[in-house]
């Protein structure tokens, strides 16, 4: 290869040209956020490739999602000037392992068309085989079995390899039998669930030595993104393709940031990344210390941010980003969400008369509840947004089940609203029963709901099914009967629960389930400024309406888990305060490594901005008609004073300047600080949460409740109105 070095090289400093030009032998690129180190990784592909070392399918290439793959294909190809005649090997880890499945299925039993199932598919099935065993699914229910096997998988984990204790948790002991009548089950349908595409291949590859042989020759090259948030199944998948025997080269080259492993609650390892140079002896660690990305302010808060963690591996971050008018990190407070999603709406709305890209601005948000607010004010505004990495706030599956339910109170004839959810919480009505109805009312050319009300009455239907339906019909009698009279929102949640469909919720074990039901209070309380149930379900038709379009320029709404490797000119960071950042679900289930957790997600989130980093928090939550006072995030007390701004509200509202946030939580030291990181936080919280209180509470005069975001509602605490 050449001696001058090609163009791409020459933008680089000498440790990431070092980690792109070691190109023989495992390395290891250990930094911070915004060190290039994805720019690293994308640059050694094109390096490879020109340099004529390996062919496109040579190179076996691990991203974090599909967007960053085809994001890194598109930059290859610009790296090395032209068109890269494909990367067969380019993906996530899910991506690949369907291709190698596609290919080597015979070996684990799968004939190459096998289909991949969804979580609902998998639920059902498993609740045919507890069912199958004779046990009640009440006590035993499937979703809560579905969790444990995906655990399992995340693990690496067969039937025969769980712990004792595991498998005895569940179903009087019978969970590995159970596992493996799954797994038997799964074969014999030709299918497999998402842990399936790395379980197999791993099977597959221990089985199957020459085959392993056979890929270690092909993959002259490996490169891992995001390596610190692989998860146990992932690492011996890895590890599988890229140790090889003696005398093999293994050229492996993973790069991640411990301070941004944020998957921990789906599994993943950050000792996987710490485990690195005793995996590959003789490894190469390059660290990166210049940031790229941001201003010395945005970086000075989120590197004072993280000291706080205990567990970490630290490092040292600086960059050349400094200019005068840089502006530091903005703290803001708000009354309530509703005001702030309105302040946020003018910020953005002054970018853009200042010409700023809308493509540059990004809100990120800890739970996927909290678009909602932004949705609708996007909306009134007229300004574009994007929804990244999910559906949009009233596209949810919830949403549209508990719309459903709105809709057919408002509109009887609204057959597609009925269908929805007939059968959704299970009430026993099953396809026959939903097609015998569907067929009576097509013959009476009749609304279901109207047919329903018909159909009880004569002998079309099982008395079972009758019953169930007749039930319906009562229902929604009731509900229509209270439409004039009822406040709506009272209504609305009248609905969700004699309908059984919160309870459904309630009672679902998933890891979505608890995000599901903070999304159905969000809906209600999306309903409080509207005059009326159809008043809102206009407005909603028209959001959905909105366009969606990849190539109009947006602003970004996204979760802080999904922003991980993107930047933004502008970020926003809505809705620091304690319960909702940190999470209280984290803190209650995963204790001071769940909060660690989410303060790495804290780091993340403030590393995602290139010049302007806005943090909000609001001291009030309305739930429920009854004002709920917040805390703000002890997060922001971490946050260094140097770098951070924090701005005055400039309403009437009263009370921030006055006892306020300012001065005693920047200016002052705060007694409590640095507690948190001794095995006594929790208490240290408690505590100051009550030392906190007189400042922050119940400035409205109405009684306050603190509240969580815990699985079983908020877990409040009411306190009496001074
Ligand atoms: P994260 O930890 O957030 O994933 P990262 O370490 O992967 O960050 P990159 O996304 O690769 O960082 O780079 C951050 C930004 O810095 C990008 O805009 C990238 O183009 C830019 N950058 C990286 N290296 C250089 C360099 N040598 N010269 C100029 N810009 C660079
Ligand atoms: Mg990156």
């Amino acid at each position: 290869h050449g001696r001058e070095a090609p163009d791409y090289l020459a933008g680089l400093n000498p440790e990431q040209r070092d980690a792109v030009e070691t190109l023989e032998g495992p390395v290891l690129v250990l930094a911070g956020a915004g060190t290039g180190k994805t720019r690293v990784l994308t640059t050694r592909i094109a390096h490879i490739l020109s340099s004529g070392r390996a062919f496109p399918s040579q190179i076996l290439a691990v991203t974090f999602t599909n967007k960053a793959a085809r994001e890194m294909k598109d930059r290859i190809a610009r790296l090395v000037g032209g068109a890269v005649e494909g990367m067969p090997w380019l993906g996530t880890f899910h991506s690949i392992g369907v291709k190698l499945l596609r290919r080597h299925g015979e070996l684990a039993g799968l004939s190459s068309d096998f289909t991949i199932l969804d979580t609902d598919d998998v639920v059902r099935l498993i609740k045919q085989i507890i069912q199958a065993e004779g046990l009640d699914d009440k006590r035993w229910p499937a979703k809560q079995f579905a969790g444990m096997i995906d655990g399992w998988k995340n693990k690496g984990l067969g039937p025969a390899d769980i712990p004792e204790g595991d498998a005895r948790a569940f179903a009087n002991g019978k969970g590995r039998e159970l596992y493996a009548a799954y797994q038997a089950r799964l074969k014999s349908l030709n299918a497999c669930d998402f842990g399936d595409l790395l379980m197999h291949p791993i099977s597959i590859f221990k089985r199957n030595p020459d085959l392993l042989k056979e890929y270690h020759r092909r993959f002259r090259y490996i490169l891992v993104d995001e390596y610190q948030d692989t998860n146990t199944a992932q690492y011996i998948w890895l590890r599988l393709l890229a140790q090889r025997p003696q005398g093999e080269p293994q050229n492996v080259c993973c790069v991640g940031d411990d301070d941004q492993s944020i998957y921990g609650w789906r599994g993943a390892e950050v000792d996987n990344i710490l485990r690195f140079e005793k995996d590959f002896p003789g490894a190469k660690v390059v660290r990166l210390e210049r940031n790229y990305r941001s201003t010395e302010h945005i970086l000075g808060a989120a590197s004072h941010l993280i000291t706080h963690n205990e567990g970490r591996l630290g490092k040292t971050l600086f960059t050349d980003r400094r200019d005068p008018d840089d502006e530091k990190v903005q703290v803001h407070a708000a009354w309530d969400s509703e005001e702030e999603a309105r302040a946020v709406g003018e910020e953005i709305e002054q970018l853009q008369r200042q010409e700023h890209n809308l493509n540059g601005i990004a809100i990120l948000v800890r739970a996927s509840f909290q678009m909602r607010e932004f949705e609708d004010r996007f909306v009134t505004l007229g300004l574009n947004y994007r929804v990244v990495g999910g559906p949009r706030f009233y596209e949810r599956l919830e949403i549209r089940d508990a719309m459903a339910y709105f809709r057919l109170v408002c509109q009887p004839a609204d057959d597609l609203a009925f269908e929805r959810i007939i059968n959704t919480p299970k009430r026993g009505l099953g396809d026959t029963s939903v097609r015998a109805l569907h067929d009576y009312a097509r013959a009476r050319d009749m609304p279901m709901l109207a047919a329903a009300d018909d159909i009880v009455n004569s002998d079309e239907l099982k008395p079972k099914a009758r019953k169930a339906l007749t039930d319906v019909v009562t229902d929604f009698r009731r509900w229509q009967s209270l439409l004039e009279n009822t406040p709506h929102t009272d209504l609305a949640e009248q609905i969700l629960e004699e309908s059984g469909y919160t309870d459904m919720w309630k009672n679902d074990k998933s890891a979505e389930a608890p995000g599901r039901l903070e999304n159905l209070k969000e809906l209600i309380r999306s309903m409080e400024s509207f005059e009326s149930m159809r008043g809102f379900l206009e407005h909603v038709s028209l959001v959905m309406d909105a366009e969606q379009n990849e190539d109009m320029e947006a602003v970004s709404i996204m979760t802080l888990h999904s922003a991980k490797g993107l930047e933004f000119d502008t970020v926003f960071l809505p809705g620091w305060e304690e319960g909702l950042f940190p999470h209280q679900r984290s803190l209650d289930e995963g204790g001071r490594a769940g909060l660690e957790e989410e303060r790495r997600l804290a780091y993340v989130g403030i590393t995602r901005a290139k010049r302007r980093c806005h943090i909000w928090f609001v001291s009030n939550r309305r739930i429920h008609g009854l004002w709920q006072s917040t805390l703000p995030s002890r997060f922001l007390d971490e946050l260094p004073a140097a770098h951070v701004d924090v701005a005055m509200p400039e309403t009437s509202y009263g009370g921030y300047g006055r006892g306020g946030y300012g001065q005693s939580r920047f200016d002052k030291a705060d007694p409590f600080a640095n507690t948190y990181s001794t095995p006594g936080w929790k208490r240290a919280q408690e505590n100051r949460n009550d030392a906190t209180r007189n400042n922050w509470g119940n400035r409205s005069g109405h009684a306050v409740e603190r509240v969580g975001y815990g699985e079983s509602g908020p877990r409040s605490r009411t306190i009496e109105g001074e």
